[in-house]
């Protein structure tokens, strides 16, 4: 009996989810059928998450943004991870990830199912350390428990690290990094401490069929994704590719829909590539990457750091962007970081769709563009990517209602303000009309006052020589500079 929505594609049905896909999507519930009947998308739709409305994650469909949230150790109660649950979906989180690792796990799960409209992702490795209190400690049994459990609680995706084996794990001695993922450094002490193959690798099968009876994605997890430039691209990642290239097939023999995670840190002229390489190898498997970083200098502005990578990614065919916040690398992020971090993401992930010819995506900034140009000030704020943002910015200093409708901001004040000196310049029609089919510019005032400046083109200006404080300078003398 099919119960995933792979199967039901497969079969030919056109499920509940995949038309409320198709809608918000504005396509053909048959594109959405063969889309995910073909592995090139996912659905992440556990059959117990009933507050879920359903969304796609694939490279032929908008570029969608994941949201991490989570407690710690030291850190973060219920109340302040449903706060998170809330600003992440608010601001565009299209998915969210619990990562939690402090306390009370299984009530913070279950809230954030039951709360949450968009897919809910975990990655149970977390839980089982939890439970074992060391990574060598973890059984096979608790893993599957774990993973049996938080499927049956109504978790869409998880991140399983089944790519981490323990032949490849000497590809990763003189990185500068190591392991920087923390599920493949959780496995990777577990393989060198047991001197035993990857749990998650040697139970794969049996992980599918829970997959399988609750409609549970696969995001099959980059365990030894780079955590800086200079590991980017390196034999450890591409092998770990390889091994989740056929994990991918062995999900979809068992009707289970997979996503695979990608990097990380990785140089921009090295991303297109990656991004190639991976749909090649997991034969057009949605890719989903954090990030990537194209630079390691910057800790505090790294959602900027990664959404520009980002960008690049889902250009060139990344289908899902984890966002990266302000705090990456430095701490928890907090409300204001998620924020902050989401619209970063989301501005990454509308670039890239613009850039793709993604129908319709374009639409939203030409609308901004004319109501910008029509000085109407509450359509702007209400098209803007974060309206709350953008009044607050304006009103800050042009705060009263009479400015709602002003031809100028205080960036350039009413004087200078381009855009309605621009509108006055042009004519009824809205056209520049000084010159028309008939102005000759040879013999128009215009050939005159558009002589090359001095300095530049017209080098005949130039002295010979300029002596400054007894130096003598001269245009030889700057060539030797
Ligand atoms: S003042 Fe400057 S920034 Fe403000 S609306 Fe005019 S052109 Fe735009």
């Amino acid at each position: 009996m099919a119960r995933t929505q792979l199967q039901h594609a497969k079969s030919g049905k056109i499920t509940a989810a995949m038309r409320r896909v198709a809608e918000r999507e504005n396509r053909k519930p048959e594109f959405v059928r063969k889309q995910v009947a073909d592995g090139q998308a996912v659905i992440p739709n556990n059959n117990a998450h009933e507050s879920l409305d359903p969304m796609i994650i694939g490279k032929e469909f908008s570029t969608k943004v994941n949201a991490n949230i989570g407690n710690s150790d030291t850190t973060s109660t219920l109340q302040g991870e449903l706060q998170k649950l809330h600003t992440a979906v608010h601001y565009g989180a299209d998915t969210v990830m619990d990562l939690s690792t402090g306390d009370d796990l299984d009530e913070i799960r279950e809230a954030n199912v039951e709360h949450s409209p968009v897919p809910i992702g975990t990655v149970p490795i977390y839980e089982a350390i939890k439970q074992a209190e060391s990574p060598a400690d973890i059984t096979h049994e608790l893993l599957l428990d774990i993973i049996e459990k938080q499927a049956e609680q109504g978790v869409d995706y998880m991140t399983i690290h089944a790519g981490v084996l323990m032949e490849h794990l000497p590809l990763t001695d003189g990185r500068k990094t190591g392991i920087v993922s923390r599920g493949g450094s959780i496995l990777a002490q577990w393989i060198e401490e047991n001197g035993m193959q990857n749990p998650l690798y040697t139970k794969f099968e049996e992980i599918c069929d829970i997959f399988a009876e609750h409609d549970v994605t696969f995001s099959l997890g980059d365990g030894f994704r780079p955590g800086c430039l200079a590991d980017a691209s390196d034999e450890a990642q591409f092998a770990e590719l390889e091994t989740l290239g056929e994990l991918t097939r062995t999900a979809w023999e068992h009707g289970v829909q997979v996503m695979v995670e990608g990097p990380g840190h990785v140089p921009m002229d090295e991303i297109e590539d990656n991004v190639e390489r991976q749909q090649e190898v997991c034969d057009g498997a949605p890719f989903y990457v954090l990030g990537p970083l194209v630079t390691d200098v910057a800790p505090g502005y790294d959602h900027i750091t990664s959404a520009i990578g980002a960008t690049e990614a889902a250009r060139a065919g990344a289908a899902m962007l984890c966002y990266v916040t302000p705090k990456e690398h430095l701490g928890l992020p907090d409300k204001d970081d998620v924020r902050d971090g989401l619209a970063a993401y989301r501005i990454a992930a509308h670039a890239a769709d613009v850039a793709t010819g993604l129908p319709g995506a374009r639409d939203w900034d030409d609308a901004l563009s004319e109501a910008r140009y029509e000085f109407d000030w509450r359509r702007q704020f209400e098209l803007a990517l974060d309206s709350e943002r953008a009044q607050a910015y304006h009103d800050q200093t042009l705060p009263g209602d009479n400015y709602k409708d002003a031809r100028f901001c205080s960036m350039c004040g009413v004087e200078f303000c381009s855009m309605r000196i621009d509108q006055d310049a042009r004519n009824a029609d809205g056209e520049m009309s000084a010159i028309d089919d008939e102005t000759d510019l040879s013999v128009s005032v215009a050939a005159d006052v558009n002589l090359p400046p001095v300095g530049t083109h017209d080098t005949s200006r130039i002295p010979e020589k300029i002596e400054i404080d007894g130096v003598t300078f001269t245009p030889e003398s700057h060539a030797d500079d």
